[in-house]
Order: C-alpha cells, then sequence, then structure tokens
C-alpha cells in the first residue's frame, strides 16, 4: 500500500511540476497560465501532447525540442523532478490529507518563486499574496501536525514585521550606500513567510538568508567578477534559508 501510495503520489508529483514550469514561463510575462497550449519556447511550434509528458519527455528527447533541436532548459525536467520527489516523500512530514494540501501549497509556490527570481529578478505579487492570504487562512484551520506557527497574534506580527524589517534594510542603504540593496518582493516574501511561521522565525530566516547570499557572493568578489553593488536575487535565499529553519523546527 506504501509502495502504492509512493508512486502514486511521484506521479502526481511530475504533474503537477509540469504545472509549475508553465508558471513560472507565463506568470512573469503576464501570461493567461491555464488556457493555451505549451509551445517551445524557441521556435514557438505547439508540443504535441505526447512530447509533453512530465519527466519521461525531458528524457526521451534529450532536453531537445522535436522541432527546432534547441536545448529545452534543465529548469523543466529538475521542477518536475523535485515536485514529484516532494509530493512522493510529504507522507513523511503529515498523514492528514489537510496539512499534506496545506505544506504541498507552501512548497510549490516555494519553487516557483525561486525560479523566477533567479531568472527574471523579480518576485509576481500573486504568489507573495498567496503566501500572505495562506498565512492567515491557516490560523483559522484546526491544529495542524505541520510546524506553522497558528497563533493569530503572533502570525500577524510575523508578517508585519518581515515587511517593515526588508523595507528599513533597503531603505538604510539607500540612504548610506545609495545602493538598492533588495526589492519590495522580498519585504513581500518575508512578510508572507512570518505569516506563516511567525514572528521569531523572520529574524533566523533572514539571518541564515544573509549568511547564505554572503557565502554565495564571496568567490564573485574575490574572482572580481562583481562589485558589493551588484544585485543578487534575494528570494531563493529567503526559500532556502526557511526550508533550513523548517528542518531545525522539525528535528
Ligand atoms: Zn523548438
Amino acid at each position: 500500500m506504501l509502495l502504492n501510495n509512493f508512486f502514486f503520489l511521484f506521479i502526481i508529483g511530475a504533474i503537477i511540476g509540469s504545472f509549475l514550469n508553465v508558471c513560472i514561463y507565463r506568470l512573469p510575462k503576464n501570461l493567461d497560465i491555464v488556457s493555451k497550449r505549451s509551445f517551445c519556447p524557441r521556435c514557438k511550434k505547439n508540443i504535441k501532447w505526447f512530447d509533453n509528458i512530465p519527466l519521461i519527455s525531458s528524457l526521451i528527447l534529450k532536453l531537445k525540442c522535436r522541432f527546432c533541436k534547441k536545448k529545452i532548459s534543465i529548469q523543466y525536467f529538475s521542477v518536475e523532478l523535485l515536485s514529484a520527489l516532494f509530493l512522493s516523500t510529504a507522507l513523511s512530514f503529515t498523514s492528514n490529507f489537510l496539512d499534506l494540501i496545506l505544506i504541498s501549497l507552501i512548497f510549490y509556490i516555494f519553487i516557483v518563486i525561486f525560479v523566477i527570481d533567479i531568472k527574471y529578478y523579480i518576485i509576481p505579487d500573486s504568489l507573495n499574496f498567496s503566501l500572505i492570504l495562506i498565512g492567515i487562512l491557516k490560523n483559522f484551520l484546526p491544529a495542524t501536525s505541520l510546524n506553522l506557527n497558528q497563533d493569530m497574534f503572533q502570525s500577524l506580527i510575523g508578517g508585519a514585521a518581515g515587511y517593515l524589517l526588508i523595507w528599513i534594510i533597503i531603505f538604510l542603504y539607500k540612504k548610506i550606500k545609495n545602493v538598492e540593496a533588495m526589492g519590495l518582493g522580498d519585504a513581500k516574501l518575508l512578510s508572507g513567510l512570518g505569516f506563516i511561521f511567525g514572528l521569531k522565525s523572520i529574524f533566523i530566516i533572514l539571518f541564515t538568508a544573509s549568511i547564505l547570499g554572503l557565502l554565495y557572493s564571496i568567490p564573485k568578489l574575490l574572482k572580481g567578477k562583481s562589485s558589493l553593488k551588484t544585485a543578487i536575487p534575494f528570494g531563493p535565499f529567503l526559500i532556502i534559508g526557511t526550508v533550513i529553519y523548517y528542518f531545525y523546527l522539525s528535528l
């Protein structure tokens, strides 16, 4: 039975991953995410249904478009695989159906934000507002088996402080160094995380994300390839910081 569940959830997860790739491609361009058929980003030819099977088609076509033979980004395969692995192992976090939906929604929004921020240096409001909404609504749910904060006061203060904290950092950097340290997208993201995980979490998440961001930047700084003024997308670090924080809570 467990084995059946694993394969079933793996397949569902891969299909969801394929939808996440559609979101990653279309959300930053303000395209409709449901109506149009999938097409090759290079030659714009419609992708046939049999070339659009999550994970499998990527392997058969060796990450190349059937028509123009141009390389298809490894992102498509990676996102599908990560989604599949997440859902198939999510039962180890919780066996409650509602909790499974809740943690999956949060994680899948994380994936989309992660990739979009790396590619476009933006985080669409629709994604941040979804996290904020989930963060507020979950306070009304019966106690979950997940490590989420469900104290309304902690949650609201966390959401407000998350936004304010990054807003202040942006303001100070602008004043003192005339540098755009982060964007308001990052502020909204940390706000959403504050709503979900509560006040205490945002300081740990921001601290962890900053350390990771610094570690990532140091080799480039040493090589002289970038200066401290070079922007790096901060959203992915906030998300990795959150995942680390979540596992730390679960220990
Ligand atoms: Zn093509």
